[in-house]
């Protein structure tokens, strides 16, 4: 279960909504599951299948982290076409074992798929998002 307040799941959705072209990502941090800030992260790899974080932002974002005695509870991104699933990639580069995976589906604009993940050891399981 990923906890995340409205207002920080609006600012996600935000942000991706902004990357027309390419997914946007980004890193949820917090404590006990529950999302207590949103750092948005720029796709360095700027395509519309894929992402990676850009590293200094990720180290700016962990240090913030580390001083604020928070965790990354999250990591979020958008599939621009493709279904709120991790896709083999994603899977792939799940580094994170103990983050919940966030899949937004912009595939229907109006109506953003919204999905939670945990990825471990290449298995994928669903995760409940609880909106607060
Ligand atoms: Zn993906």
């Amino acid at each position: 279960m990923l906890a995340i307040r409205k207002q920080d799941l609006e600012d996600v959705l935000q942000h991706v909504r902004s990357e027309v072209s390419h997914e946007g990502c980004g890193i949820l941090g917090g404590r006990d599951c529950r999302v207590l800030r949103v750092y948005r992260m720029s796709n360095i790899e700027d395509s519309s299948d894929r992402y990676f974080m850009d590293i200094g932002e990720l180290a700016a974002a962990i240090q913030d982290l580390y001083h604020e005695d928070l965790d990354i509870v999250g990591i979020y991104h958008s599939h621009v076409c493709g279904p709120a699933y991790p896709s083999p990639l994603d899977v792939e580069r799940a580094y994170y074992p103990d983050a919940c995976y966030v899949i937004i589906s912009l595939a229907d604009p109006e109506n953003p798929d919204i999905r939670g993940f945990r990825i471990r050891e290449g298995t994928i399981r669903k995760e409940q998002i609880l909106l607060e």
